[in-house]
């Protein structure tokens, strides 16, 4: 058996599901139409004790893990895999695997979709326009101005590639700097400091780790540029939310574009009521093309494991 926590696993080509099918594996889907909590997470995985798990961002933690004793394979539907204890399926010998590259492009193409949103003020426009209201924004430009990314791995590089279109000037942190980047897309490696003074638009891309979380915290944020615009398409608790809604209400930064947060759905968080953020549902990763390409990943994945 396969238990299929990952909502969207499949969603838009039956091919990733078949390829399991056709090797004689039962696929048990989770039916509740949200990501699964940690006592779900459990009950699910005493009861149908499966070999493969795909898991989307619910929890996988030791105590879920001790349940399932027949557990052989964890297989991210995506690439983040901070919502599994890693060290914990090391010790109990389970495979954890992730689908990396995946859903680079998908990640991008929103990371710049949300920044245009952001400095044309787009969504704004829209709502007021269909309210009956003509208001005519005046926004800014994105053309030769400083990005600074944060985190270069393959969606940070793929936005990278899209801001040579822009004829941006690229600055990055990473503790691993990519050299080919460097001479490649132009990229100029520097520190974090100098990064958040000198950039117009700031876009996250590293991983959720002990170092990175809360990496923008109030002190970063006030070294910000006040026309500024933050994109985090990456997790939410990379940012303190709490100094980014008094950043965002009292002009430190112009603006910001959000695709992930601390509690997701985020109910309730203050963020939601200003109009100089704009928000989407974690759908970073949610292309057709993404889709199929990690389903296909996650496939293959459980099958190399299974066979040894
Ligand atoms: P990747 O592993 O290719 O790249 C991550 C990069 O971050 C690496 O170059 C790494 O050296 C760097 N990094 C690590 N610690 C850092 C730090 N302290 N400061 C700066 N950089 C640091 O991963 P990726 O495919 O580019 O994905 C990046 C992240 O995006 C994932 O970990 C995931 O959390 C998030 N993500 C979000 C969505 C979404 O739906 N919104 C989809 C996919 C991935």
């Amino acid at each position: 058996k396969v238990f299929v926590s990952a909502l969207s696993f499949s969603r838009y080509s039956s091919e990733p599901r078949r390829l399991l099918e056709e090797q004689g594996l039962e696929l048990i889907l989770n039916d509740t139409g949200r990501p699964l909590t940690e006592v779900e997470m459990k009950e699910a995985l005493r009861r149908w004790q499966p070999v493969a798990l795909i898991v989307g961002v619910d929890p996988v933690t030791c105590e879920v893990m001790e349940v399932a004793t027949q557990l052989k394979i964890i297989a991210k539907h995506g690439v983040g895999v901070d919502n599994i204890d890693i060290p914990a399926a090391q010790r109990q010998g389970i495979v954890v695997t992730n689908a990396p590259g995946s859903n680079a492009q998908a990640v991008a193409d929103l990371a710049f979709g949300l920044l245009l949103a952001c400095t044309r003020e787009i969504i704004l426009a829209d709502r007021t326009t269909r309210q009956g209201r003509w208001d005519r924004f005046v926004g800014g430009e994105v053309w030769e101005k400083t990005l600074g990314i944060i985190g270069t791995g393959r969606i940070g590089l793929a936005v990278a590639r899209r801001a040579r279109g822009f004829n941006m000037r690229i600055l990055a942190y990473d503790p691993r700097p990519n050299l080919e980047a460097t001479s490649e897309l132009g990229i100029v490696y520097t520190d974090l400091e100098k990064l958040l003074q000198e950039s117009d638009f700031i876009s996250l891309h590293a991983p959720l780790t002990e170092d990175t979380y809360h990496l923008i915290n109030e002190g970063r944020l006030r070294l910000m540029k006040k026309e500024a615009i933050l994109i985090n398409t990456a997790r939410g608790e990379l940012v303190d939310e709490e100094a980014l809604y008094r950043a965002l209400k009292e002009g430190w930064i112009r603006g910001a574009g959000l695709d992930v947060f601390s509690e997701e759905p985020p109910v309730g968080s203050p963020l939601l009521e200003l109009d100089n953020v704009v928000v989407t549902p974690h759908i970073g990763a949610y292309t057709r093309e993404a889709n199929l390409r990690m389903g296909l990943a996650v496939a293959k994945n459980i099958l190399k494991v299974l066979r040894g």
